[in-house]
């Protein structure tokens, strides 16, 4: 399949719309990026690649790292985990107070970021070194040794991190944060302010494609059964309160960040990376999401 070329044809079929939406300003960090830009890359389980645009450009990844400390807790705690944390979509925003006062300070998923701080608590409980030991982990599993925490956009999460602070205190309320805030929150915002390419985030989520073995390195990330459970996890709860609506049009797990980047993964096929900054008003990437429905049209490769 020559994906190059469908990458190009499809891109020329959106241009043609214009593009919609608004880069994520909330964090003023966020807000510095160049709305144009806009990068795609496929890696095949044989680890064949194609790539298309800004594909090499480093973009803030947020919340799809919420993903990789999930695998790194659940590989370490296993089904304990769930005690802390439940498997259902939230069906309201990423940073909601809603649901978490009537769910007692359990979060709904791993994905929002109340569930992502409760796997921070546990991170942080669990490693000697929590952002050094992380930070081994997806380097790793990236194949990048530089990759890195970007300090600046650290600074600005903390400094607008005003409803993160209310959740983790909410949690610390009902007993589902163990450890002391400022460290868990550091660690938490640390995680938000990775930075990867296209091609680096795609080769990241391969091992998710391969039953959690990653193909290239045969190294076994955790078993079959968590990673078919992770991936339940991201086609129900990775698209804020739009998973239906990816699973609906795209039809494929995946998990998407406030920096408009998407990862998703076909099973047994490949891992599959768009960014474009410019989100809709659910906080998803307008445009990824466009690019992806056609690609998974054009290709019929939805899962379903
Ligand atoms: N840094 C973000 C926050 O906690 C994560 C946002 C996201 O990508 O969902 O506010």
């Amino acid at each position: 399949m020559d994906y190059n070329k469908l990458f190009s044809e499809i891109n020329n079929s959106i241009a043609k719309n214009k593009t919609k939406g608004k880069v994520a300003s909330y964090i003023p960090e966020l807000s510095k990026i160049n709305p144009a830009k806009f990068g795609v890359h496929l890696t095949t389980i044989n680890n064949k690649n194609f790539s298309f645009g800004d594909s090499n450009e480093k973009f803030s990844i947020q919340s799809i790292s919420k993903v990789l400390s999930l695998t790194l807790a659940y590989s370490i705690e296993g089904e304990k985990l769930w005690n802390r944390v439940g498997v259902e979509p939230s069906g309201t925003p990423f940073n909601s107070l809603v649901l978490l006062e009537h769910n007692k300070g359990i979060p709904r998923n791993p994905l929002i970021n109340s569930g992502a701080i409760v796997i921070c608590d546990i991170l942080v409980s669990k490693l000697k070194n929590p952002k050094q030991d992380f930070l081994k982990f997806i380097r790793e599993l990236s194949g990048n040794y530089k990759l890195n925490y970007c300090l600046k956009m650290v600074e600005s999460e903390k400094n607008y991190g005003f409803r993160n602070v209310a959740l983790v205190n909410l949690m610390k309320s009902f007993n589902n944060i163990e450890n002391d805030i400022d460290v868990v929150m550091d660690f938490y915002y640390n995680l938000c302010s990775i930075e990867m390419t296209c091609q680096e985030l795609s080769r990241t989520f391969l091992f998710l494609t391969t039953d959690g073995t990653d193909p290239i390195s045969n190294k076994i990330i955790f078993s079959e059964s968590k990673s078919k459970r992770i991936n339940a996890i991201m086609q129900l709860c990775g698209f804020y309160d739009e998973a239906g609506e990816f699973a609906f049009k795209v039809g494929l797990p995946g998990k998407s960040g406030v920096g408009g980047g998407i990862v998703a993964i076909h099973p047994n096929k490949y891992s599959i990376v768009v960014w474009s900054p410019l989100l809709n008003k659910k906080g998803n990437s307008y445009k990824g999401m466009k690019f992806l429905e056609k690609f998974t049209s054009k290709t019929q490769s939805s899962i379903f």
